[in-house]
């Protein structure tokens, strides 16, 4: 039996209580739009379950009814996998799992649920005194779910790696209801198959990722950023290899720009002002780091307090 979308509104409002369920397509609108506007589906109902628990009662009612479900972050992604393709799906919004459930800046490590947005995961680290090296211009709206699956990778993937590199563990509900538990702070696990890797980057096919268990690095004491002109990608790769050369893992970004692609963001004042120094057709954007390694902050502050006190 095929459900209406008013029979789908009310059996969710039943498994997540009514003030969670999105069912009038006139508030809808902020789910439905994706960042390119080249998708235009409505969806039969936005859920947004506040819970591990609720997000698993969501699945398996949506796997017993046959209907769609389509995992939501930050709505930010580029390529429309956030929202309906067909038109009939349930968009499943994770906004509210939102907590950082712990962190362990001197092992490196913190676990944040799908829905904390990416600069408040940052903020909790360096207020711990480590970094979450995942930095990208939409991180003020993306989400740890919604960068995990589609495998984000920022200005500091060189150095860092992508999100894939950046996740330890991960937790999330498979399609008929059940919660995979892989939430791991283990670096050394060799243990089975990593289910991890696959969920990471799945674009929610596999399952609906709930929480993560991230990699923390030290803060480094600061860093020095540049804006080199080069005449061609082949020189901005000479010059990659040099700074990598002289620089090692202080390296953290080094990207390719091309003068046109500067010029765009200034027509569409994407730009406040030219950054660059003067005309060329290529530029490179380097980052080095002052220091790396070490402890992080926390730890040194009390590595120091042993030293003071002899
Ligand atoms: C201005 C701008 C700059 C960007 N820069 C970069 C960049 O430098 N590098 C880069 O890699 N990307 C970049 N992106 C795209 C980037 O991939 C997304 O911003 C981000 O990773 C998606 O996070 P989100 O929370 O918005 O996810 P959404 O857009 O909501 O979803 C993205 C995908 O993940 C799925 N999903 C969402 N949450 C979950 C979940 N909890 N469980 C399972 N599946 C889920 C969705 O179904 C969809 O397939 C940029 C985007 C913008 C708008």
């Amino acid at each position: 039996m095929t459900l209406t979308s008013p029979q789908i509104a009310t059996a969710l409002a039943g498994l997540v209580g009514e003030g969670a369920v999105i069912a009038e397509p006139t508030r809808m609108g902020g789910y439905l739009k994706e960042p390119r506007k080249r998708f235009h589906q409505p969806a039969a109902a936005v859920v947004l379950p506040g819970s591990v628990a609720e997000v698993q009662a969501v699945a398996r009612w949506a796997n017993a009814n046959g209907i769609g479900l389509i995992p939501q972050g930050g709505n930010t992604g580029l390529v429309g996998a956030q929202v309906p393709l067909r038109g009939d799906e349930v968009i499943i919004s994770l906004s509210r799992l939102d907590k950082v459930r712990s962190i362990d800046a001197a092992a490196g490590h913190m676990t944040a649920e799908a829905g904390v947005i990416l600069e408040e995961a940052h903020k909790v680290a360096e207020a711990a005194g480590a970094m979450f090296p995942l930095w990208l211009a939409s991180q003020g709206s993306a989400r740890i779910g919604g960068l995990l699956s589609s495998n984000a990778g920022g200005v500091q993937v060189l150095a860092f790696g992508n999100a894939r590199e950046l996740t330890l563990g991960v937790e999330a509900v498979l399609a008929d209801g059940r919660l995979y538990q892989g939430l791991n702070a283990l670096k050394k696990d060799n243990t089975g198959y990593d289910l991890k890797d696959l969920l990471v980057g799945a674009e929610g096919t596999l399952g609906i990722i709930t929480a993560a268990t991230l990699k923390l690095f030290p803060l480094p004491e600061g860093h020095e950023t540049a804006i080199v002109n080069v005449a061609s990608p082949e020189a901005a790769l000479e010059l990659f290899y040099l700074v990598r050369g002289r620089t090692g893992s202080r390296l953290t970004a080094f990207e390719l720009m091309p003068r046109f692609g500067i010029d765009l963001q200034l027509k569409h004042s994407l730009l406040a002002r030219d950054p660059t120094a003067s005309l060329s057709p290529w530029y490179t954007l380097i980052e080095v780091n002052r220091m790396t390694g070490g402890l992080p902050g926390a730890c040194r502050a009390r590595s120091k307090r042993r030293s003071a006190r002899g």
